[in-house]
């Protein structure tokens, strides 16, 4: 095995509680010295926050080892050469971006949430901001998550609707973006996705996403997972598994 990637909400923590087996998943493979990351489509809260949440509970982590679509979307607005900005609606997402100007005739506008979804009123600003020329993408478009054991809608949801409307298609900077995948890889100073691993609870995204750029998928049946899904999809996960706890077996 030459890399893992853990995906972190519904794989290693559940409601922002650490599942059982998952921190001595992570000090089993930091003993043997395997290169992993954390790649998380989790973007109601800034990277530090969710480094430090990591810490606290007890994971032996690198800030540079969690990557979030935050770094995607800022490779993109340098690529494009974007200066001004406006990040729709996470408050505390606006100090990553503290590069950029916010103005109210930004060039790119950042559809995000702060994990409790977006108002009518937010969602019309965004449709006024594309009106007057924004350019619209999205930090991540997954479609739903587990949250106080219901399945809770994301964003996903709203890029939907705002490719819907404008007729227009919205850039992800989140899983299965190959820019986000080719990214962890570098962060593992890997060059290739032969023989790495995808551990997640997101068929869809971490899994089929991942294994179609090379990949190994890992799907674990907590978080989002419920039974069945799997059939939904021609493709199959290279392995399915109780929980991220069974990877102490077999790595
Ligand atoms: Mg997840």
């Amino acid at each position: 095995m030459k890399g893992i990637i853990f995906d972190i909400d519904g794989t290693l923590m559940v409601d922002d509680k650490v599942l059982d087996g998952a921190i001595e998943v992570i000090e089993k493979i930091n003993k043997q010295k395997i290169p992993f990351c954390f790649v998380t489509n989790t973007t109601e809260v800034s990277t530090q926050h969710l480094f430090e949440n990591l810490l606290n509970k007890g994971f032996i982590v690198r800030k540079e080892q969690i990557i979030t679509p935050i770094v995607i979307a800022k490779k993109i607005l340098n690529s494009k050469g974007v200066k001004s900005i406006q990040i729709c609606y996470s408050e505390d997402l606006k100090q990553e971006f503290s590069e950029y100007e916010f103005n109210e005739k930004p060039e790119v506008v950042i559809i995000s949430d702060d994990g409790t979804g977006l108002t009518n009123s937010q969602i019309n600003q965004i449709f006024q901001y594309f009106q007057t020329g924004s350019e619209l993408i999205v930090l991540q478009n997954t479609k739903y998550y587990k949250k106080e054991g219901k399945l809770v809608v994301d964003l996903g949801f709203y890029s939907a609707g705002f490719e819907y409307i404008t007729g227009k298609k919205i850039q992800s900077c989140g899983k299965p973006s190959k820019l986000l995948f080719d990214f962890a890889l570098q962060q593992m100073r890997l060059s290739k996705s032969e023989d790495v691993y995808m551990v997640g609870d997101d068929i869809e995204f971490d899994i089929l996403g991942s294994q179609k750029l090379g990949f190994k998928g890992f799907l674990v049946k907590t978080g989002k997972y419920f039974a069945g899904i799997e059939n939904q999809f021609n493709d199959k996960p290279f392995q399915i598994i109780e929980s991220v706890k069974n990877l102490l077996d077999i790595f």
